[in-house]
């Protein structure tokens, strides 16, 4: 068992998260077993409760867990599996500190920070790692915050403690440009540095994100100042078109080499490189559609991570550029707000809480099924379909789910009756890998080509079985349930030429490498679509025969 610490300095944004898990990916090629895990400084126990808006997306395990989403990364990286062990908040920490204390554990000690905090900390670095080669764990945050300083100081511990060439610390820095002096500066790299000896860590690589090329001379100051070798000063660009060029470029700086060889491993070269041929197929794909998200956080980067990543995977399986025009569910509310529906060869509606934007959403899915529009639904995208079905089709005048109407008069969308009792709102929702049988010759049956699948799931509101006669009877197909508790998982539409909604996440289980089936086939969906409204066969041909001009693409 190896150890690989990345911390991250200067300022945060940096992609230590996308630097861990490319060098994995690196790493893996090679051969060797790799596991990677987030520890993050703080206090909350899981960043499930935590808004959007302050942490983005919130990533969920198959065993239920809800995770940074960092772990998204690392999932899409390697083909490792990660489990609420691979993410340790300071919230944890000190939570189990302190249910130890109560229980009389710590035999009438004083309880510190060093060393019972930290015994905490090293625990779950050994627990983590213990069936791989190599351990690879991103601490969150920037040096020198204070509530960072624990998990630096167990970590600084725990090399001691395994020896030299058991550890490898790698320091993701900020070389900004400054455009007044025209040149690359080293000066808030060497104040980090400086911060992580005072602490007792020596990092071992340097890996500067910048903007322009790390020349030779700036390499050796670095170097020089920071007391790295000149080979381990590695160049990490901003990448131009996707994040799967990381892998690439930091293999073009000799990273995996680099980190190999000081940690004394034994790994051929491997001439097979998937991401080279992964990347090739993003940078010059032969297709293009456009496909429209439609979400309540539209404006933020992170909020719905997974679910752009695995729109690129998709992408990357049907060889198209698939553009995404982000769409404020808001803005559907709105007098002629729907025209922007109008140029997208497939709708997508993401997962949500909260009744902001849910007309807007509504809205979309009607426009979607009117218009033979392929749609695809996640979680909330499922219930929103299913309001909009009973009430165009079944004229169930105000139905609606009870999260966003109490009072409704056609509660279509029901808590579930487990969920009526629960107060607290951390990790009690239905979190986790559900089984999902699938009925044969839908087109979830087709796309997936297998009877049963499991997928990840994180909401408290379900399809409610009184009315699933009558949406069944209005065309609504149960395409996929779940068979121990007999719950709708997914709907589509007959007489629509896709229309697939999830009352889960599939967004958390899709690679580069492999797309998910059901995102497969929706891109898949959204091109044909395309070209038969360009043969003038698809119904909304007539409607649209030039291509909207103004159009925001991601
Ligand atoms: N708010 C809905 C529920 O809790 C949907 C959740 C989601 O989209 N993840 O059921």
């Amino acid at each position: 068992m190896k150890y690989i610490f990345v911390t991250g300095g200067v300022v945060s944004s940096l992609g230590k998260g996308l630097t861990a898990a490319s060098l994995g990916a690196l790493l893996e090629m090679r051969g060797l077993r790799v596991r990677i895990q987030k520890f993050d400084p703080y206090l909350n126990v899981d960043p499930g409760t935590m808004s959007p808006f302050q942490h983005g997306e919130v990533y969920v395990l198959d065993d239920g867990a809800e995770t940074d989403l960092d772990l998204g990364h690392y999932e899409r990286f390697t083909s490792g599996r990660l489990s609420r062990l691979n993410n340790l908040t300071s919230g944890q920490v000190y939570e189990a500190v302190i249910q130890k204390e109560r229980h009389g554990d710590y035999l009438g000690k004083t309880v510190q920070v060093i060393p019972h905090v930290t015994n905490e900390i090293k625990a779950r670095i050994r627990q983590a790692g213990s069936d791989v080669d190599v351990l690879i764990t991103e601490i969150g945050g920037t040096t020198g915050d204070i509530e960072g300083l624990p998990f630096l100081e167990a970590m600084r511990q725990f090399a001691l403690e395994v020896g030299p060439r058991e550890v490898v610390f790698i320091h993701v820095t900020l070389v900004p440009f400054l455009s007044a002096a025209g040149e690359l500066k080293t000066k808030p790299t060497q104040q980090s540095v400086a911060k992580l000896r005072e602490i007792g860590i020596q990092p071992n690589i340097l890996v500067c994100r910048c903007d322009h090329p790390l020349v030779d001379e700036l390499r050796e100051k670095l170097s020089l100042f920071c007391n790295v070798p000149v080979k381990a000063v590695i160049e990490e660009r901003n990448v131009e078109l996707s994040i799967y060029e990381v892998p690439l470029m930091l293999q073009r700086e000799g990273m995996d080499d680099l980190v190999i060889d000081l940690l004394g491993l034994k790994a051929p070269p491997n001439p097979k490189n998937i991401w080279v041929e992964i990347f090739r197929r993003i940078k010059s794909p032969r297709h293009e559609v456009t496909v429209g998200v439609v979400g309540k956080y539209i404006e933020l980067q992170d909020a719905y991570k997974s679910v752009y990543e695995s729109i690129t995977h998709a992408g990357i399986a049907n060889n198209c550029r698939v553009n995404v025009v982000r769409i404020d569910a808001e803005t559907l509310e709105t007098r002629g707000g729907t025209a922007v529906l109008r140029s997208l060869d497939g709708i997508l509606v993401p997962g949500g809480f909260g009744e902001r934007g849910i007309e807007g959403k509504v809205t979309a899915a009607r426009f979607a099924r009117e218009h033979g529009v392929p749609y695809y639904g996640l979680c909330l995208g499922l219930q929103v379909a299913v309001i909009a079905l009973a009430r165009d089709l079944l004229h169930l005048h105000g139905a609606n789910s009870t999260e966003f109407d109490p009072q409704t008069p056609h509660p279509v969308i029901d808590i579930m009756e487990e969920q009526k009792k629960i107060v607290d709102k951390g990790a009690t929702m239905r979190l986790g890998s559900y089984e999902c049988e699938l009925t044969p010759g839908t087109l979830a049956a087709r796309a997936y080509r297998k009877p049963s699948v499991r997928e990840r799931h994180r909401h408290r509101y379900e399809v409610n079985n009184a009315y699933l006669g009558r949406l069944e009877a209005a065309g609504l197909v149960t395409s996929g349930r779940n068979p121990r508790r007999n719950l709708v998982e997914i709907i589509e539409l007959k007489n629509h030429p896709w229309y697939v909604a999830v009352q889960f996440h599939p967004e958390f289980q899709s690679k580069p490498s492999a797309a998910h089936p059901l995102f497969a086939a929706f891109v898949a969906a959204a091109m044909k679509y395309r070209r038969a409204r360009g043969d003038g066969n698809a119904p909304g041909a007539r409607r649209r025969k030039r291509r909207a001009p103004a159009r925001k693409s991601s």
